[in-house]
């Protein structure tokens, strides 16, 4: 069997706020003085059994309103990044929801000092490639996100750090399209699309995300699967979907590892590739996703290496740049 660490891959689906440790929300929330109704990171962790999407959603909107300063924000991402270089990630696309930052006064600068901060140490010390999608949440006005997009391209440092728009949040009831504005103008800006469908919503869900926003890239998009035309359709147009299998298991989208679809999705042809979504809140980082769904479903070496190497193929990277972590890939799988 593959060893999974030794693989290289990147990680398109991942949230900041959603890598917070337990032990990091208890540490900044003591140095920033704000209050949690948790008394110390083991009882913070024993919160984590989900019943679905709105419930860890709750934990984790209270969790991130412990990132205030520019150092926050820095160890935040550089603890995600040191957890990534050692289970063989080149490359990370961090979801940031800018919104839940600035609803609480911290300011563009202020996060996105911490953040590029970090994205630079990272490339140097650990050899982890990163760029920032600009995560909006479905379930929040219109008028608040069209606001956070205003406040933040104003800045044109840190859009040139940003590789996409992409959207989160409470799926069920929360269609996309009011958005489309917004995704044409981060297509304007030179930014790719993306947007989370097909986890907590059916088929539908996607169907509706695909006509409202046309993006480049669906997140999650498990459930697509269920409707053979739409799949077809997914196949045809070679879209990336970046599948999660802890967090589907985590939130209940299915009841086993054996139950999930990745290996079957995999197999018809979809261009799935595996990712964490928020790994401490879902118990395990990109590795030990790949490793369940490895040993849960019982993936060859060579499925396996395909989708370590459609996570390169579908990065959010200028094509030249993915030709060098392709043919980088190629070699390490070559030399192995
Ligand atoms: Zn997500």
């Amino acid at each position: 069997m593959i060893a999974i660490a030794s693989l290289p891959k990147a990680e398109l689906h991942l949230h900041l706020e959603g890598s917070l440790e337990p032990e990091t929300i208890m540490r900044l929330s003591e140095r920033n003085g704000i209050a949690l109704p948790f008394a110390d990171a083991d009882a913070l962790r024993a919160a984590y059994e989900f019943d679905d999407l709105q419930t860890f959603l709750d934990l984790f909107y209270a969790g991130l309103t412990v990132m205030v300063t520019e150092q926050d924000f820095y160890e935040v991402t550089r603890e995600y990044l040191e957890k990534a270089a050692d289970d063989g990630v080149c490359h990370a696309e961090f979801h940031v929801s800018v919104q839940g930052h600035l609803g609480r006064g911290v300011s563009v600068d202020t996060m996105m000092s911490g953040i590029s901060r970090a994205f630079e140490d990272g490339a140097a010390e650990l050899g982890v490639g990163a760029s920032m999608i600009f995560g909006l949440q479905r379930q929040r006005p219109l008028e608040e996100a069209e606001a956070a997009f205003e406040d933040f391209v104003k800045h044109p440092r840190w859009v040139a750090l940003v590789s996409a728009i992409g959207m989160g949040g409470s799926e069920v009831g929360y269609p996309t399209a009011k958005f489309r504005p917004l995704y044409d103008r981060a297509r304007a800006l030179g930014w790719k699309t993306t947007v989370h469908a097909g986890e907590e919503g059916g088929p539908e869900a996607v169907r509706e995300a695909l006509d409202g926003l046309a993006p480049d890239r669906l997140d999650h998009g498990v459930r697509a699967f269920e409707d053979a035309e739409l799949t077809q359709e997914l196949i045809d147009s070679g879209m990336t979907l970046t599948v999660c299998p802890l967090s589907n298991l985590r939130l209940k989208v299915f009841d086993s590892i054996e139950a999930h679809p990745l290996a079957k999705m995999l197999r018809a042809g979809l261009k799935v590739t595996v990712n964490s979504d928020d790994p401490p809140y879902f118990g395990g980082y990109i590795g030990a996703n790949f490793v369940a769904a490895q040993r849960g479903l019982g993936l060859s070496d060579d499925e396996i290496i395909q989708l370590a190497r459609n996570s390169f193929s579908g990065a959010f990277l200028p094509e030249d740049q993915i030709g060098r972590y392709l043919a980088a890939f190629d070699r390490a799988i070559a030399g192995r």
